[in-house]
């Protein structure tokens, strides 16, 4: 720590200094794709990936050709024909080592993050590691994977064993990729899979790394290949090409659609895990205290670019007015700064056009009538660069559950408020929008609790909780917020295939025909 600057300042600097030295290979020259082991520069057209912290070029990506693409689906074609093979105790101990070296490569992941998403290091130094919890979780899942069910008869023995579908297709967004690709790849890995992974093309260096910690971990050459690229090209041929079996996609709703159109005449299966507006409902026999914190936790952290994220609030009428302004007096204090700032909470959103779209909401919410109580603007924080995507945490209240600012994703640290009369009214405005992800509620009442719970449209429940994750647990939504789930044993069943093997004890009378 220098003279006369504060311990914060400190540490912002020295993780500036250890970021510069992480992000330098990226500079060097274009980020390429790597297939069966090797790294392809890539004949592609270029694209510039640049910071949302101040706008810098943090380097030049190719986006992958369709014959680029092929290349990959080929590799992964030609790898599963061993890797399915594998004994499972052998991808256990591979995967746990990838694990080590995640865990022993974390702060430099997390300085990566932050620098390419914007998101703030206090939640993504733990996105780092929660993605080594995920490849230890499937880890030891590995070799158990493939066991079914026995369904015997009088007359035979029916068991059912697992087996991996082939080569998937692995998209992810941007918004905590590293995380995300883990959640994907170390099931798909653990079930036998082969995977051809393409990042979002506003964050794609966290997923380099990753490929780099799995060959290094010993992942053998075609297991796991990598292709940058744009998603109208890249995305697209990769989600066509015909030795892709299953393609696990996490990203807008629109997307998810066109990712099922573009799998529809090669049949493949589809996991979609997309947007989301998801309610949290606050009755006025909740404790409140606690429900205020997770209320401002679950929309302002991860900049509210979180798929999780609680952006409506749902509150009893008879509280509204003392809950709301003590939020409101929450939001404003919330600290905006660089995302390497121990002190950050909010950083800058990923990308201008991201931020023009988030921003943009403010004059939806005043042209439909609504109230801006904190912020609608971009955000003039002490210390942080004119270039970066920096808005203020936004709370929109007196709204109606059919403004836009209700109904739409923002995707931003924008929270909108409605106000509601009794159970059946919180009930038709969490279920009366598109989307089903996830529904957040409070109260004292156990009976409501589940009653609530029971009549949500949502596949996630949180009861007087925030997003607590359990790895095991169902994960996923309904309605336009996807089709699938993912978690625990619900992964294996996306990620392979189940086969019936009826053995006859010898007994039974077989019809003669033509006798
Ligand atoms: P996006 O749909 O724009 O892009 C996601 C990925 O799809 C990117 O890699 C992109 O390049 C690719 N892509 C785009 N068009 C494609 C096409 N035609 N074919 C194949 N791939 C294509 O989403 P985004 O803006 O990167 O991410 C934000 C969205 O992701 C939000 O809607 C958020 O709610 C959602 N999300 C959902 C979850 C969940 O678990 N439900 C988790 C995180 C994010």
């Amino acid at each position: 720590m220098t003279h006369g600057t504060s311990p914060s300042t400190g540490e912002l600097e020295a993780r500036i200094a250890r970021a510069r030295t992480a992000l330098a290979p990226f500079a060097a020259g274009p980020l390429g794709h790597l297939v069966d082991g090797r790294v392809l520069p890539g004949a592609g057209a270029l694209f510039e990936n640049r910071s949302p912290v101040d706008g810098s070029l943090l380097g030049m990506v190719r986006d992958a050709t369709p014959d680029e693409v092929a290349q990959a689906a080929e590799a992964a074609r030609r790898a599963f024909r061993t890797w399915r093979l594998v004994p499972g105790a052998e991808r256990r101990r591979l995967l746990h080592r990838v694990a080590d070296l995640i865990e022993a490569r974390a702060d430099e992941i997390a300085l990566v993050e932050c620098m390419d998403t914007g998101q703030a290091w206090r939640f993504m130094s733990k996105a780092a590691l929660r993605g080594a919890e995920n490849f230890r979780f499937f880890a030891d899942r590995a070799p158990d994977a493939a066991n079914g069910l026995s369904l015997p008869t009088d007359t035979h023995l029916n068991y059912t064993v697992r087996q991996p579908i082939g080569p998937v297709a692995v998209v992810t967004p941007w918004n905590t990729p590293f995380m995300l690709s883990t959640w994907k790849i170390a099931p798909a890995l653990a079930a036998g899979c082969t995977v051809v992974h393409k990042p979002a093309e506003w964050s794609p260096l966290s997923a380099w790394l990753l490929a780099g910690i799995m060959r290094e971990a010993g992942v053998p050459d075609g297991v796991v290949n990598l292709v940058n690229g744009i998603g109208d090209t890249a995305g697209k041929a990769l989600t066509e090409h015909p030795a892709i079996r299953a393609t696990a996609f996490i990203g807008e709703s629109r997307t998810g659609g066109l990712v099922m159109a573009q799998g529809a005449p090669t049949l493949k299966r589809v996991h979609l895990e997309l947007g989301g507006k998801n309610p949290v409902i606050v009755f006025d026999d909740a404790d409140l205290d606690r429900a205020l914190d997770a209320v401002v936790f679950m929309i302002y952290s991860l900049n509210g670019e979180r798929c999780t994220s609680s952006s409506r609030l749902l509150v009893q009428a008879s509280i509204h007015d003392r809950f709301v302004a003590r939020l409101a007096d929450r939001v404003r204090r919330l600290k905006v700064g660089h995302p390497l700032d121990p002190a950050t909470e909010v950083g800058p959103l990923i990308h201008p056009r991201h931020c023009d779209k988030v921003l943009s909401y403010a004059r939806i919410a005043r042209d439909e009538g609504a109230t801006i109580a904190v912020g609608g603007g971009r955000s003039t924080a002490p210390g942080i660069s004119p270039q970066g995507n920096y808005v203020e945490p936004t709370l929109y209240t007196q709204a109606r559950g059919a403004m836009r600012i209700a109904q739409e994703e923002i995707f931003g640290p924008v929270l909108t408020v409605v106000p509601f009369a009794d159970e059946a009214e919180a009930i038709e405005l969490a279920n009366g929008v598109a989307y089903g992800l996830a529904g957040y509620l409070w109260t004292g009442d156990v009976g409501r609790a589940n009653r609530v719970s029971l009549a949500l449209d949502a596949g996630m429940i949180w009861v007087n909780s925030e997003n607590v994750r359990h790895l095991p647990t169902p994960f996923g939504g309904m309605k336009a917020s996807g089709i699938g789930r993912d978690g625990g044993d619900y992964s294996f069943d996306f990620y392979m295939e189940t086969k019936n093997v009826a053995l006859a004890l010898g007994t039974h009378g077989i019809q003669r025909l033509g006798v």
